[in-house]
């Protein structure tokens, strides 16, 4: 086997396992076409409040929930784990088959709304992960407003997270204005992962962004990952944004976020995606408990 695109005179071994990922690739592909709406399955994960934490107490008040999709695969044999996004979600938008998923995301945050309502007793922030692909639906933003009008008659709020990927497309941030109007937030998710300019920040209508989990990870440890999150938490203050640290694992990261004045924050430490109805029981308790130190 010839591979042309790495040059004159060079060959590359035929691998057997290339062409059986990329079957696999198409067989997902293939199963995501069939499943159901209800195959994918809408899981919970809380975000806390970092700054009205209790000095030395041991759990912070949730805030808001993000919700997480997985994909009840069903491949006609047993019950098999619930598929996480990563493994499919690329492969839904390559496919256009994001765009029904993501519909019934949307729909089952605003119906899980009221429940979720119900166990916490005060009005909670829902953020929904969107694709670029869905922004690029002319139904999205009527879809959003549907969604935005039951989540709020629940007393919920709905944020839409999406990265800064969708600053490129200048057809798609027209789009935001409209999304904006709708009453969605907006938010931006993996923030410093991105490779474009932060000049969108100043007239985009994002209310809050998520400091990217990769550096949250190194600040205890890393002087210049502490240094970028620092500098981050900064700016968002001076833009009057919300600041949400992802993937917070220990005590020591959520110490230095809280000292450095960052507003909220989200990660195992606090709590893992769970489903609606296990959710419920930790919006039932005033605080969530720090899980690992
Ligand atoms: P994300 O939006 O950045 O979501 C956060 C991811 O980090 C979630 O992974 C969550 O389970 C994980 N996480 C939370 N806390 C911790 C922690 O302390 N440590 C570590 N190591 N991980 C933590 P998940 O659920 O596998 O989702 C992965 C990605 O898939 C999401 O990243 C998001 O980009 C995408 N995604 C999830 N749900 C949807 C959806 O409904 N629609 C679309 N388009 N994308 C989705
Ligand atoms: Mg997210
Ligand atoms: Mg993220
Ligand atoms: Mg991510």
């Amino acid at each position: 086997y010839r591979a042309k695109a790495t040059g004159k005179n060079r060959w590359v071994e035929f691998r057997p396992e290339l062409l059986e990922e990329e079957i696999a690739r198409l067989q997902v592909i293939e199963d995501l076409q069939q499943a159901p709406a209800e195959a994918f399955v809408v899981h919970y994960q809380p975000i806390v409040d970092l700054q009205s934490a209790e000095p030395g107490a041991v759990g912070a008040p949730i805030v808001g929930l993000e919700a997480l999709v997985r994909w009840r695969r069903d491949r006609g044999g047993a019950v098999e784990p619930l598929v996480g996004p990563d493994e499919f979600i690329g492969l839904a938008e390559r496919s256009g088959t994001v765009i029904g998923i993501g519909d019934s995301v949307l729909r089952q945050v605003a119906r899980d709304a009221s429940q979720i309502q119900e166990h916490a007793g005060r009005r909670l922030d829902l953020m929904v992960n969107v694709s670029p692909v869905q922004l690029r639906h002319p139904d999205f933003t009527e879809r959003v407003a549907a969604a935005v009008r039951q989540t709020a008659a629940s007393g919920c709020r709905l944020h839409l997270e999406m990265t800064e990927s969708v600053m490129i497309d200048d057809d798609t941030v027209d789009r935001l204005r409209d999304l904006a109007e709708t009453g969605a937030q907006l938010t931006i998710d993996d923030f410093g992962t991105g490779f474009s300019s932060l000049g969108y920040l100043r007239h985009r209508p994002f209310s809050s962004f998520k400091i990217d989990r990769s550096f949250v990870r190194d600040i205890a440890t890393e002087p210049t990952a502490r240094a970028l999150v620092e500098g981050m938490v900064k700016m968002g203050q001076a833009l009057g944004l919300t600041i949400v640290a992802e993937g917070v694992e220990h005590v020591e990261q959520a110490r230095i976020l809280r000292e450095m004045g960052c507003q909220l924050a989200q990660g195992h430490l606090y709590c893992r995606p769970l489903a609606v109805d296990e959710i419920a029981d930790v919006l039932d308790a005033p605080v969530t408990p720090q899980l690992s130190a």
